[in-house]
């Protein structure tokens, strides 16, 4: 016997089982709603225009594949800074933002949590309830004890922002407070500016560290208004951390490319933190790879492409809203005396559709229709070919 000999199995990802038992359905009207991604109205994931333009520029040019400096590419990085933060941010233009390419928006919530778990092992971190089902994981795996505070109200189909601040008044100095910038995942509520400026004066008033998870930029309102919320925490004299995505804005999902933002309180406290990133990162994959950031920062840095890609970007949040109310409108049809119009409410990919788990398994059993088991739909998934089949089956169970 080894040491593997008694390995317990471990529990399957709640999202990608849902994909997995999609996968084995031989029906072929099935539907998955399950997924975490982007579909245009063929059901296919797009590949931007922008971004194979730019791959056609990057091909051009065939450069050799050298390592990238730990932190990763250095026009990445700016681009990743401008977009996030604004091109007039006094963070910015102060020198006191430390930006690390990360492996996705994953990977640069694993760097802060890895960083944090090094410089301020005794907080505690805080997490919506609900949230992305990673935060969890992420931050127990990175040694943290992990909590929940309130957010969504099942009742309400909205946020239960009194509950909500009341928590965040109790918490410990010092807790990380885990925030969705903007398309709350898995609720789709997300929080207004003045609910943002009231977390943002708790934080300061009891000493919180905030994490901004931003993996939808672009998806909501557009890129600058999806950004408020990081750009009212970057006026505030304390440390904040900011993992941004480009997996959803530029259908990168499989290049990995993300980053990592600390605001730092002057250019001197930048530079030792940079430091110290450095070395969790070369400590774990040593530096990141070239071409997703590549492709981003060509896109970014091309006013041509820049502007094409944004195109390209509000023409996904545009069929998302088009089939939010698309859906509305044909249950409203279907189940007249029950209101949906919540969903048209919510922001980018996500719906709490308010379906419960018996529901939920009978979408799939009789249905083909695969949803997560909390209820969540991707509304990106939704196309005008599968939207009357979904419809059909919610009504049957439903009613
Ligand atoms: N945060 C949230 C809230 C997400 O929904 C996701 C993606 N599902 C991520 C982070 C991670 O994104 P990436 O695929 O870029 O790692």
């Amino acid at each position: 016997p080894s040491f593997l000999t008694h390995l317990p199995l471990a529990p399957k990802d709640p999202i990608l089982g849902v994909t997995e038992a999609f996968q084995a359905d031989s029906n072929p009207y099935k539907v998955n709603l399950g997924v975490g991604v982007y579909t245009d109205e063929q059901g296919k994931l797009p590949l931007l225009r922008s971004v194979a333009l730019a791959e056609d520029q990057i091909n051009t040019l065939k450069t050799a594949r050298g390592y990238l400096p730990i932190e990763g590419l250095g026009r990445y990085v700016r681009q990743v800074q401008t977009l996030v933060f604004g091109e007039n941010s006094p963070v910015l233009q102060e020198g006191r933002l430390v930006t690390v390419q990360s492996l996705g928006g994953t990977g640069g919530l694993k760097l802060g949590a890895d960083f944090l778990r090094w410089f301020h092992p005794a907080a505690e971190v805080w997490i919506s309830d609900p949230s992305w089902e990673n935060h969890r994981a992420l931050f127990e795996a990175a040694g943290f004890v992990v909590k929940s505070y309130p957010y969504y109200d099942p009742e309400t189909h909205g946020v239960d922002f009194d509950k909500l601040i009341r928590t965040l008044e109790g918490a410990p100095r010092g807790t990380i407070v885990v925030l969705h910038a903007c398309c709350h995942n898995p609720s789709g509520v997300d929080l207004n500016e003045a609910q943002w400026q009231a977390i943002r004066a708790v934080v300061v008033e009891r000493g919180l560290i905030p994490f901004l998870d931003l993996a939808y930029q672009g998806f909501s309102q557009g890129t600058e208004k999806d950004a408020v919320s990081v750009r009212y925490f970057s006026e505030l004299p304390i440390p904040v951390l900011v993992a941004n995505s480009f997996s959803k804005s530029f259908s990168l999902y499989g290049e990995r490319v993300g980053a990592l933002t600390l605001i730092c309180a002057s250019r001197e406290e930048a530079q030792r933190v940079q430091s110290q990133l450095k070395r969790v990162i070369r400590t774990n994959y040593s530096n990141p790879p070239t071409h997703g950031a590549s492709i981003v920062a060509t896109v970014l840095e091309d006013s041509n492409l820049h502007q094409l890609w944004e195109d390209e970007l509000g023409a996904m949040r545009n069929r998302i809203r088009f089939m939010r109310q698309a859906l509305v409108s044909c249950l409203k049809e279907a189940i007249p005396d029950q209101d949906f119009g919540f969903v048209a409410e919510q922001q980018g990919m996500f719906s709490f559709s308010g379906l419960n788990l018996a529901q939920v398994r009978r979408l799939r059993q009789d249905f083909s229709i695969y949803a997560v088991d909390s209820g969540r739909i991707c509304i990106a998934a939704l196309n005008e070919q599968n939207l009357e089949r979904v419809v059909e089956a919610l009504t049957q169970v439903i009613r």
